[in-house]
């Protein structure tokens, strides 16, 4: 799950890690007058806030200097769309603007710490080309960033942080203001379950280093470790998204027309592959899990069934510890309290799979059973196009 700025930089000052004086997020015009006052004296800087980078590009953050200037820009900011080049094509409408104090910058360096999948340890990433897009650096000027990986069970070590700092080219009084930085950022990260923490400008101001702009995403398997964050719902997830994440099924939504209701993740994925190879496109990917019992499977065809542009729902269910039969009674019980109004095609394999073929086709409920998964994915598609 991505925080947005204001969030990130919260988590930050929960930490002492310094950030330009917040003066809060505004949400109507008629809170930017208190924002402004919170800060104190201007310049002031406003932020949209939206879940991506490249907004000062995009004209997203706005400097100023009178407080005519900020009501100006605030008018300009909110409700307004913005593109990025992180937002894929796609604009994200602006609803809350972050105030904050401007600061006056000397130098813009990039700070950052990822999960290091190949070394199995988290790494810091550091580059003295800060402000920019880091990708365009790291390809034109890969010299220009130093990646050091960290055990995140002893942290970062003073030596390693110390090398980025001077890698950074900072001057020596500056050294132990950028290892406290560095080393608070670390224990952060690994104690957050954080998959990113980043920096970008960490600005050199005359007072100091200061986390310009904070960019953090948090693993959602290490949710639960976070009540707090738990609780919050994921602002990049859909409403059907967030239904099923309560229902606790694995859902993710996709632009195609045939609904899926499949039971692990492995499976789901081959059951979107079969269902594109028949000529047909999968509208999500859905895993109800191991117990797929009538309650489920109801849950399930309603979020699927939310999505209007489903055409057909294919279900296919591997009876493992639950046997075909079971599944086949609570598939039966879910359809008749959810009226489904498309085709379905069942593919079930497994133990009892006989009696539960027997149960389905002696049901006057109109499904089509299938005989493996390329026959179900062909009729899918075929009925789906009807
Ligand atoms: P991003 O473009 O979405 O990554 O947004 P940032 O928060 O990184 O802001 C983009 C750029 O705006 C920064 O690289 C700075 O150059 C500039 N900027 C942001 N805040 C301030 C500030 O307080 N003072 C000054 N002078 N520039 C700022
Ligand atoms: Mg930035």
């Amino acid at each position: 799950m991505k925080l947005l700025e204001y969030e990130a930089k919260s988590l930050l000052q929960s930490r002492g890690i310094p950030t330009p004086v917040q003066g809060g997020v505004v949400r109507r015009p008629q809170d930017l007058a208190p924002a402004l006052k919170r800060v104190g004296k201007g310049p002031w800087v406003l932020k949209a806030q939206v879940l991506a980078g490249g907004r000062g590009k995009a004209g997203g953050v706005k400097i100023v200097k009178t407080s005519a200037l900020a009501k100006a820009a605030l008018a300009e900011l909110l409700g307004r769309k913005l593109e990025t080049h992180q937002t894929a094509g796609a604009a994200l409408t602006i609803r809350e603007v972050l105030i904050e104090s401007a600061a006056k910058i000397e130098r813009e360096l990039y700070f950052s710490i990822v999960v290091d999948r190949r070394e199995g340890l988290a790494a810091v990433i550091v580059s003295s080309q800060g402000g920019v897009e880091i990708e365009s650096t790291a390809q034109e000027r890969p010299e220009a960033i130093l990646k050091l990986s960290f055990d995140p069970d002893s942290g970062l070590p003073d030596f390693k942080a110390r090398r980025l700092g001077f890698f950074l080219g900072l001057p020596p009084e500056r050294i132990p203001a950028f290892v406290s930085f560095a080393r608070s950022c670390a224990k952060l990260f690994c104690e957050m379950d954080l998959s990113l923490l980043e920096v970008n400008p960490l600005a050199l101001t005359p007072k100091g280093l200061v986390a310009l702009d904070a960019k953090v995403v948090l693993d959602d398997n290490a949710l639960y470790r976070h009540p707090d964050f738990q609780k919050k719902a994921d602002p990049e997830a859909s409403p059907a998204e967030r239904e099923a994440k309560k229902a606790g099924l694995s859902y993710i939504g996709l632009d195609g027309d045939i609904g899926c209701l499949v039971n692990g993740a492995g499976l789901a994925m081959a059951t979107m592959d079969t269902i594109a190879l028949a000529g047909g496109r999968p509208a999500n990917f859905l895993d109800v899990g191991g117990s797929a019992d009538e309650k489920r499977v109801v849950e399930a065809f309603r979020i699927i069934l939310r999505d209007s542009k489903v055409r057909g729902i294919l279900v296919n269910i591997f009876g493992g510890i639950v046997k075909c039969d079971m599944i086949a009674s609570g598939l039966l019980k879910a359809m008749a309290r959810v009226k489904l109004g498309v085709p379905l095609v069942v593919r079930l394999e497994g133990t009892n799979v006989e009696e539960a073929k027997k149960m389905l086709s002696e049901s006057e409920l109109g499904l089509v059973p299938a005989d493996g998964l390329w026959d179900a994915a062909q009729k899918i598609v075929s009925l789906s196009r009807k």
